[in-house]
């Protein structure tokens, strides 16, 4: 490619196009290059096994027995590539969706709550457009603790598969207290860590898959909305698979709703 653009670039162009699976392309050719640089080499298996303990009660109950685990979580600490603060969950324990981000960042550490900052603050926006209140909806992450990294300030990485494998025990069994109707994962880490796909998030959207015999949907990271500008192409995907999730749930769908980002004819 390089060798393409310097060819170009001879010729007197000095830009190229790029359609949105290009960029897409791309943008996953920088992530891959970034995680081999900044994250740890750590294999998808866990060197510690440790198993979940279910607490007796109801599932607020069982929840903060999750909790206490979480934060003592050998597979995990063992590592030695995360940080101290656990960010474990928030939202309702009877929740009909369930949101899997992939990792707490810079924000969610310190508020100890996942998606507080601006990817947050979009994932609110959705919820709201969709006429879901954040508080009804389970929000987690795959990975407890926030990704270290060497003098690390507001900076983020992505887990690593071996922290998302460390850490997957915790998010099924929250899983199965929850007993969410549908889960979406939020980006393809969170997918390839929980669902087990790969590639790029444009093939594994748009369509259904499973988790313990839970309809699972992937979707594209709030975060990537911020990065992206906002595309239309990239809010509208994202919103289909929002309109899929409540069809899937039975909810009633305005044609406002149904037009949103909707290209201009
Ligand atoms: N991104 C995530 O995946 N999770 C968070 O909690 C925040 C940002």
């Amino acid at each position: 490619m390089i060798e393409f653009l310097k060819a170009e670039k001879a010729r007197g162009r000095s830009h190229v196009y790029l359609d949105e699976g290009a960029r897409e392309g791309l943008r996953e050719l920088f992530i891959r290059a970034r995680k081999q640089v900044a994250a740890p080499v750590v294999t998808a298996e866990p060197v510690q096994q440790q198993s979940v303990v279910f607490s007796e009660g109801n599932k607020a109950e069982q929840l903060a027995g999750l909790r206490i685990q979480a934060g003592n979580w050998e597979p995990a600490r063992s590592l030695g590539t995360l940080r101290e603060t656990l960010v474990f969950a928030t939202g309702s324990p009877d929740a009909q969706i369930m949101l899997v981000g992939e990792a707490p960042g810079h924000n969610e550490e310190k508020e100890e709550e996942p998606f507080v900052g601006p990817a947050g603050q979009k994932l609110n926006d959705i919820l709201k457009a969709m006429g879901v209140k954040r508080e009804d909806v389970y929000l987690t992450n795959l990975v407890k603790f926030r990704p270290a990294m060497p003098r690390q300030a507001t900076n983020n990485r992505k887990p690593t598969p071996g922290e998302m494998a460390a850490c997957l025990p915790l998010v099924m069994a929250e899983i199965s207290v929850v007993k969410p109707k549908i889960i979406i994962t939020l980006g393809g880490t969170a997918a390839e860590g929980l669902i087990g796909l790969e590639g790029a998030v444009g093939s594994m959207r748009g369509k259904w898959h499973e988790v313990s015999g839970i309809p699972a949907r992937v979707t594209y990271h709030p975060s990537y909305l911020l990065q992206t500008g906002g595309s239309n192409d990239v809010k509208r995907a994202l919103w289909e698979d929002m309109l899929a999730a409540m069809e899937k749930l039975g909810m009633a769908i305005s044609e406002k709703q149904r037009g949103y980002f909707q290209p201009k004819a």
